[in-house]
């Protein structure tokens, strides 16, 4: 009750400082997301600013909580309608990116008026407690933003079966949020699941191929393909398969791999021996089922790669669109190429799994594009650029086994962290005819 009656514009001015802080420890934090969860210093850099600007995103939403207000059917009554807070949120994350995904959940939050408490991933415990040192330096309340370190079954399942808990907002594998949605759903609370993706890429006949093949690289092996949004299949047009392939092999090879502290290192290692040994089964099941490897494969073991979790940029090629590395999220550096005949057959085999989280198009041709962005099956679409993100003031999240229904960042937190209350008042001081008497 505390915190929802502190006004909007004053919640945000706190999440202003929020922002100020990220930013003025930026090399602290980017260093410790690096240690803590082995990505580049580029791409932690990137993770931290984005933080920031989620911070700086909510901070101005203070002043724009708006509702609507119109006309009532009836004279002298006011209609329209506020956001109101939720409540107590239950915020759930994962470790790729252990401290934006924080800030998609905790900042709307903030700014709606409901407090929160966060359970981060046990594989990056120590940037979420960064974040709440700043968060209380910036002035947020105690009890307002509270943080729960545990393991998923134990900390993560106790807060969700938590009786307080009014929302349950969860970034993580499709399998959790699915028990999630299942252990709330008697209550009937709100629940937010972004979950996993098997994001496709395809190649038309016209695309620019060196562009297209930079930008397949980089949207699979950067992380090391640990991303929701990795592009982990391309369908590439028949008559340029050979070439686009070699292209891609040939860049795929070069990447250096190594740890995220080195500055030249392009793919981090796997976060963890259990994730690798994950990566590494699903090459063997690919093998299995008939796909070949045309790059990579293997786990780095000589010399000081024996002492992390590091995996060789890989390739599958011979991919046919039911076999498992085509249909399951492996989160990994490895990505299965697959051909169409046309752009219908394209078309298929994009949309050809049960995920929808992101997909890009490579073409030239403006009504070839046009048509792919009507019929592609996902929340995010790009053309001609990789399978990324998305910006902190556009709604990003998925369809299918990527979602449910709910979108993070943008106006999408903002829904997502209020109700709505619609409001009346009558100053006429006489009962009027109702709305229902008038209609009958
Ligand atoms: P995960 O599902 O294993 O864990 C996510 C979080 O849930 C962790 O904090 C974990 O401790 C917790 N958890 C695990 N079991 C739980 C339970 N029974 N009850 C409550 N909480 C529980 O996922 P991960 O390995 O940390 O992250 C990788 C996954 O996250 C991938 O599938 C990836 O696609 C997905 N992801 C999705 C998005 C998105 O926006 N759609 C963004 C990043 C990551």
């Amino acid at each position: 009750p505390t915190w929802s009656a502190v006004r909007a514009p004053a919640r945000g001015r706190i999440l202003q400082r929020i922002g100020q802080l990220i930013e003025s420890n930026k090399d602290a934090l980017v260093a410790l997301v690096v240690r803590e969860m082995g990505k580049t210093i580029k791409e932690a850099t990137g993770e931290v600013q984005a933080a920031a600007d989620m911070a700086f995103f909510n901070a101005g939403e203070g002043r724009r909580l708006y509702g609507v207000t119109t006309q009532s059917e009836l004279v002298d009554r006011n209609a329209e309608t506020r956001r109101v807070p939720l409540g107590v949120c239950a915020l759930i994350t994962p470790w790729n990116a252990p401290l934006s995904s924080i800030a998609w959940k905790a900042f709307p939050a903030l700014v709606c008026g409901d407090t929160a408490v966060i359970k981060p991933s046990e594989d990056s415990p120590a940037t979420a407690d960064a974040l709440m040192r700043l968060a209380q330096e910036a002035g947020v309340p105690p009890g307002v933003l509270n943080l729960v370190q545990g393991l998923g079954e134990e900390a993560g399942e106790a807060l969700v079966r938590n009786p307080g808990i009014d929302l349950v907002s969860f970034t993580g594998s499709t399998e959790v949020g699915t028990h999630i949605n299942q252990i709330c759903a008697p209550r009937r609370i709100r629940v937010s699941l972004e979950m996993g993706g098997k994001n496709g890429v395809l190649v038309l006949s016209d695309a620019n191929l060196d562009h297209a093949v930079n930008c397949v690289v980089s949207g699979a092996y950067s992380m090391a393909g640990q991303r929701c949004a990795t592009t982990s299949r391309v369908i590439v047009h028949e008559s340029l398969a050979d070439e686009f392939t070699k292209r891609l092999v040939a860049k795929a090879a070069a990447l250096k791999v190594g740890p995220g502290t080195q500055p030249d290192t392009m793919v981090c290692p796997i976060v963890n021996r259990s994730q690798l040994q994950r990566v590494a089964g699903y090459i063997e099941i690919a093998e299995r089922e008939g796909a070949r490897i045309a790059c990579g494969g293997h786990v780095l073991e000589q010399g000081e790669y024996a002492k992390g979790c590091f995996f060789e940029p890989t390739i599958l090629v011979d991919v046919r669109p039911e076999m498992r590395i085509a249909q399951e999220e492996i989160f990994g550096p490895v990505l299965s190429v697959m051909t169409c005949r046309d752009f219908e057959h394209g078309i298929e085999l994009i949309n050809g799994t049960n995920y929808g989280l992101t997909a890009s198009v490579f073409t030239r041709d403006v009504s070839a594009a046009m048509r792919a962005l009507e019929r592609i099956h996902a929340g995010v679409v790009y053309v001609n650029a990789p399978t990324f993100g998305s910006e902190v003031h556009m709604p990003f999240g998925g369809y299918g086994l990527s979602g449910n229904g709910h979108r993070e960042a943008g106006m999408g937190g903002i829904d997502m962290f209020s109700e709505w209350k619609t409001i009346y008042v009558d100053y006429s001081d006489q009962m009027q005819s109702t709305l229902l008497k008038d209609k009958k």
